[in-house]
């Protein structure tokens, strides 16, 4: 039924996981590298955390990716408190600066990496990294390697990497920023195709002003651990809330 009504109005299925971040802290000893972080994000949402270098941007997205444990606050996905859930209890995708692909495997096998850690079979394994690979435009690449690959192609090998298991969160982490600009800005319409299609939540890191005002619903800017201000992207330039977000989408120009 709800197919059915889908195929008629061309929307997607409401799949992203709704997240509640609360107090969120880490410490490494008197670094407080992320103090008193709290949001809410949408089912749905494009969310860009923006900052410069060491504001703390990383170490949300792991905690969000259960890599980091919290030293202080709560993360809930769908009101489930997942603060010290491991990993692969998450249902999130993840995808990071550098491919990190694995270079021995082909590209089929890098895809369908992440069944095979949750136990799925051969057959339903290569049926599902096909079907991930179709999704980013990489209809019968399956057989290469990532060295026979373009920048952006292993890219987009990570990216079905991280939807293969059809997470409702996707959390990257600088993506696009190892690529030259046309590719990184081919990516960022590939990416907003995929969040469009898939009607997933993402989380995407960046410390390009530009790249979080095109892509994102919202934008939180972070500075020294701290969110210094969240709104929607075009709400940045007409209303920063204080000088130094003013400043940081300043420098844009
Ligand atoms: P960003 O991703 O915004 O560049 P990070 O989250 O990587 O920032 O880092 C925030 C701060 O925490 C930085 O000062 C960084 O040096 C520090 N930091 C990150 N990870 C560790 C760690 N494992 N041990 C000690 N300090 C860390
Ligand atoms: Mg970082």
């Amino acid at each position: 039924m709800d197919d059915v009504v889908q195929a008629q109005t061309g929307t997607p299925p409401v799949r992203g996981a709704e997240i509640a971040v609360d107090g969120l802290a880490k410490h490494y000893g008197s670094l407080k590298a992320v103090d008193e972080f709290a949001i809410n994000i949408r089912s749905g949402e494009f969310l860009a955390l923006l900052g410069p270098s060491g504001s703390g941007k990383s170490t949300i997205l792991m905690m969000l990716a259960g890599f980091e444990v919290p030293t202080a606050g709560r993360i809930l996905i769908d009101g489930v408190d997942c603060t010290r859930l491991p990993p692969q209890k998450r249902n999130i995708g993840m995808v990071f600066q550098h491919y990190s692909l694995f270079p021995h495997m082909t590209v089929a096998d890098n895809v369908a990496f992440p069944l095979k850690m949750r136990g799925v079979g051969r057959t339903e394994r290569r049926r599902r990294a096909a079907e991930a690979l179709k999704v980013v435009r990489l209809d019968g690449y399956g057989a290469r390697m990532p060295s026979q690959l373009s920048g952006g192609q292993r890219q987009r090998v990570a990216l079905a990497r991280a939807i293969v298991y059809e997470p409702r969160l996707l959390l990257m982490d600088e993506p696009l920023s190892a690529l030259d600009k046309n590719l990184r800005e081919e990516m960022q319409l590939e990416i907003k195709r995929l969040h469009h299609e898939l009607g997933i939540t993402v989380v995407f890191v960046t410390h390009d002003q530009g790249e979080a005002l095109t892509m994102a619903d919202r934008v939180a800017i972070l500075r020294g651990g701290k969110l210094q201000q969240l709104s929607p992207a075009r709400e940045l330039y007409e209303r920063p809330a204080n000088l130094f977000a003013a400043g940081f989408i300043g420098e844009m120009n």
